[in-house]
């Protein structure tokens, strides 16, 4: 390994980071990770810290879990790629399919196609979604209904259905006929309703008001997270995605479920739809597929939409999209694995126990800091803190504070994560209740540097 002072020098002499202006990257150093095991990262310095951010809310395993390591390393040896285009296969990922299709079988999702991560499913599902209305013989169903502070990834269709102007105006103009209606984000939000049940009906009337607007004949689907993720970590009501997916089917619009955070145990439930109750009609996955060892993604179709497709002989259904890691079977034996552990560890459980440890430790600290406006997670291990500068007014915090919390907290032994004002804190499902407590001291001692 090179020496740490040069890593650091000449970090961003040539690369550029996703979602980091390059100045700033030229000016600031990066913290660098070098190794990791368990729930730790280490840094080029030899510091190590509890990973409080899970990768980038993948790593749900750990970064230690062997038979995820030894199923690609005996991949590798045994077929490290074969394209599934038209006219082959690969062995493991026709194992992979059948394995997701008894892990989403309570969901009603039951065909996989295969992707190399969360943007390309997001991408795939919303081509799918058209190309179904297309063979329905419903050629005008073409526009996409989205929540104001989602994340899609950022191919320019899931861009074009974000609903975070940062990741829009840069690229404008994106795909036309895509709009949005507000979040059911109770600490924020346009119709200043504080009851999470009262504001999901508001938000819930707003999609009506927007189908009826539109032409419900206009709209091929409706995407949303079951928890909006990098938004900010808001859980809707209850009653809120059960609601979309009945004015869905009321008129005739498919229910994309963007569960790339969601999906394989991070909510505490197997999946976000199943926390809600809810079957959509597709399933967007990445990440924790692969526990961040392999880039690697699916999407999941409902059997409603697969006899569609595969009842079609005319072309029509032909499907004319796909990429070369789709299927990879490097990929494939990663997420046979990933799957199998997260299984036998059955990470729901632990999942759950430790975001109530979180949950409460945080809700103490906003006992003791008034900088914390709002905490919201509650289902499993995806949390957020919202700084605020008063809380009376929910003025938005000075801009250096989520920054210096984040800072001293990975000095203090947890790297979380700053989006916003938010310190958003994603960690492995695998957690220890210590790891659960030093993340908590980290916190403490970054809240009690402002
Ligand atoms: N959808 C959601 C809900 C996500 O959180 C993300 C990534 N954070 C994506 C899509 C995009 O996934 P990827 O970065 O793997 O392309």
């Amino acid at each position: 390994m090179k020496d740490g002072n040069f890593l650091k020098a000449n970090n961003a002499r040539s690369l550029w980071h996703p979602m980091t202006a390059p100045s700033d990257s030229l000016k600031n150093a990066p913290t660098i990770i070098t190794g990791a095991s368990g729930t730790r990262i280490r840094d080029v310095d030899g510091h190590e810290v509890v990973d409080a951010v899970g990768g980038l809310w993948n790593v749900n395993l750990g970064y230690s879990c062997q038979p995820v390591k030894d199923a690609i390393a005996a991949q590798l040896d045994a077929l490290p790629y074969y394209s599934i285009f038209r006219g082959t296969s690969n062995d493991k990922v026709i194992e992979l399919a059948e394995v997701l299709r008894d892990f989403f079988a309570p969901d009603g999702l039951t065909r996989a196609f295969f992707t190399s991560g969360g943007s390309d499913s997001v991408e795939t599902a919303l081509r799918l979604a058209r190309q179904y209305h297309k063979i329905r013989g419903e050629a005008g169903r073409v526009k996409f209904l989205s929540l104001k502070k989602g994340y899609h990834g950022t191919h320019m269709g899931g861009a074009s259905v974000n609903g975070n102007a940062n990741f829009r105006t840069a690229y404008e103009p994106l795909l036309p006929g895509c709009h949005h209606i507000p979040a059911p984000y109770t600490y924020r939000n346009p119709f200043n309703e504080t009851d999470p049940a009262r504001l999901a009906q508001l938000c819930l009337q707003a999609l009506e008001d927007e189908i009826a607007f539109q032409g419900a004949g206009t709209i091929a689907a409706f995407i949303m997270e079951p928890i909006l993720g990098a938004g900010g970590v808001i859980p809707p009501h209850p009653s809120f995605m059960p609601g979309v997916e009945a004015i869905c089917r009321k008129n005739g619009i498919l229910l994309i479920a963007d569960e790339v955070i969601t999906a394989f145990g991070r909510t505490g439930a197997w999946t976000g739809s199943r926390l809600w109750g809810v079957k959509p009609d597709f399933a967007c996955t990445a990440k924790a597929i692969t526990n961040g060892y392999f880039p690697f993604g699916a999407v999941m179709i409902a059997e409603s939409v697969a006899a569609v497709f595969e009842g079609d002989d005319t072309g029509r259904a032909a499907i004319g999209h796909g990429y070369t890691y789709s299927g990879h079977p490097v990929g494939a034996a990663a997420a046979l694995a990933c799957l199998a552990e997260t299984k036998r560890l059955n990470v729901i459980e632990n999942a759950a126990a430790r975001g109530r440890q979180l949950w409460d430790g945080i809700n103490r600290l906003k006992e003791k800091y008034a900088v914390i406006g709002d905490v919201r997670g509650g289902h499993g291990l995806m949390l957020a803190i919202e700084l605020v500068g008063d809380r009376a007014t929910k003025a938005a915090p000075p801009k250096a504070q989520p920054g210096q919390v984040q800072a001293t907290a990975y000095t203090a032994g947890a790297m979380v994560r700053v989006s916003g004002p938010n310190i958003i804190l994603s960690p492995p499902l695998v957690l220890t209740p210590a790891d659960a407590d030093t993340i908590l001291a980290a916190l403490d001692a970054g809240f009690a540097s402002l």
